[in-house]
Parts: C-alpha cells; sequence; structure tokens
C-alpha cells in the first residue's frame, strides 16, 4: 500500500483529470459544431484563464482532453465485445472485480449477468479496446461507477453526515459499501493480503473478506484489511 501521501497526490490528480475533461465538454456545449473554436476558447479563457498555463503547455494539455473526450464517447466494436465475451464464455472467467463466478447462462437483463468493464474509466478518456476492457458483472460494474482506482475513491467519503434518518444511512451504507469494497479491493491488488495467494481466494468462490486492522480507529481505506477467509479475524498484533 502506498504512503498517505502518494495517495493524496494521485487522489488530486485524478480530480484535475475529471474537471478538465468535464469542462471541455462543457465548452463543447457552449459552442457546438466549431472545434477550432472550441479549442481555442478552451485554452484561452479555461487553461490560461484559470490556470495560467503557458503556450505549450496549454496545446499539450488541451490535445490531451479532447482526445479523452473522443475517447468516452467511442463504443466498444462489436466485433471486439463478440471475442471478449465469446473467450470469457468458454474459460468460464470470474468478475474481474468482485471475484466471484458469473452465471454465463442466465437473462442479460439480471444484474449477475456479465457486462464489460473499462479498467480506466470511459469517462476518463479510456479506450473502447480490447488491452482495456475486462469481465465483470453488470452490478459490480455499475456500482464501481468511474473510479479510477484506490485513490479515486476518496476515503472521507465513507464517514460523513451522523444525524440522517435510519433510511438514509441504510441506503447511504449499502451503495458505499459497494464501492468502498471495490475501492478496498483495489487496494488489495484483489488478492488477500496476508497470503497473497489467489488459489486460497478459488477456495472460497472468490469472495474477498474485509475487516479493521486497528479496531479503535476510524472505518477508513488505510484501516481496512482485505483478506481471504481462512485470514480473516486475526488477532491483533
Ligand atoms: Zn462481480
Ligand atoms: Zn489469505
Amino acid at each position: 500500500m502506498e504512503d498517505l501521501e502518494g495517495f493524496l497526490f494521485r487522489s488530486t490528480i485524478l480530480m484535475l483529470v475529471r474537471r478538465l475533461i468535464w469542462n471541455a465538454a462543457w465548452y463543447e456545449e457552449r459552442y457546438p459544431g466549431d472545434r477550432i473554436a472550441v479549442i481555442e476558447t478552451f485554452e484561452r479563457d479555461y487553461l490560461l484563464g484559470n490556470f495560467g498555463f503557458n503556450r505549450r503547455e496549454r496545446r499539450e494539455l488541451s490535445k490531451l482532453v479532447f482526445d479523452s473526450l473522443d475517447a468516452s464517447r467511442r463504443k466498444i466494436p462489436k466485433g471486439v465485445e463478440q471475442k471478449l465475451l465469446n473467450s470469457a464464455k468458454e474459460n468460464q472467467q470470474r468478475c474481474q472485480l468482485c471475484g466471484r463466478n458469473i452465471d454465463y447462462s442466465i437473462d442479460r437483463n439480471d444484474e449477475l449477468s456479465y457486462s464489460l468493464d473499462h479498467i480506466w474509466p470511459q469517462s476518463l478518456g479510456g479506450e473502447s479496446e480490447e488491452w482495456n476492457l475486462q469481465v465483470t458483472h453488470k452490478r459490480c460494474n455499475s456500482k464501481r461507477q468511474d473510479i479510477a482506482d484506490v485513490s479515486d475513491a476518496h476515503y472521507e467519503h465513507f464517514h460523513v453526515k451522523h444525524n440522517w434518518s435510519s433510511d438514509e444511512r441504510d441506503s447511504f451504507w449499502k451503495e458505499l459499501n459497494w464501492q468502498f469494497r471495490i475501492a478496498a479491493a483495489m487496494k488489495a491488488d484483489f488478492t488477500c493480503e496476508i497470503c497473497k495467494n489467489p488459489e486460497q481466494i478459488d477456495e472460497s468462490d472468490g469472495e474477498l473478506y474485509f475487516s479493521l486492522m486497528n479496531r479503535d480507529e476510524n472505518f477508513n481505506i488505510f484501516n481496512i484489511q482485505v483478506t481471504c477467509y481462512e485470514h480473516l479475524r486475526l488477532p491483533r498484533p
């Protein structure tokens, strides 16, 4: 696990990338149809006006940002989709987010059916190409939303408001638990943090378990340990 400094650095970069792409989309909507004018305005008003980037930096950044914006709109080519799904079915591939089995025979509308997930999120410019796609449950794909990696799931989200009704709190925790689980599993590279043994996980149908390392500390991403069933509830050191 990276240190706090690295985590915050990555987290800030990801926030900036998102802001740049959202703003580029906003300029595009405002000046429809004229890409050159959009890019010029974005560079002048946004990149120069707000950040003071120099000319070369503005050119390079806006190229990257608009390329990402285009990539975020590209659909997965049918051929690529078929190829990946066929091989996933043939190999009975597990969900690459939660690690559990996928039943390839159930109705495609079912949330436990399969889908293709962008490893680097599509909304951040992730390509719809074979190397950037993985098979996951539909459910896990949608619960992941567009989290890029663990530093993108801001741990402060997981313990904010206290004075909610119990209904609000229930649905809040249900949703966040999912994102939290995916983020924590990402942190652990989808293996048990104790034995690092993917075999071990296979025995329990790929399920990963989550526990607090220090029980006196908050429920935050640095205090969560991801393990296989066998290594769950370790005695405290
Ligand atoms: Zn899954
Ligand atoms: Zn283990």
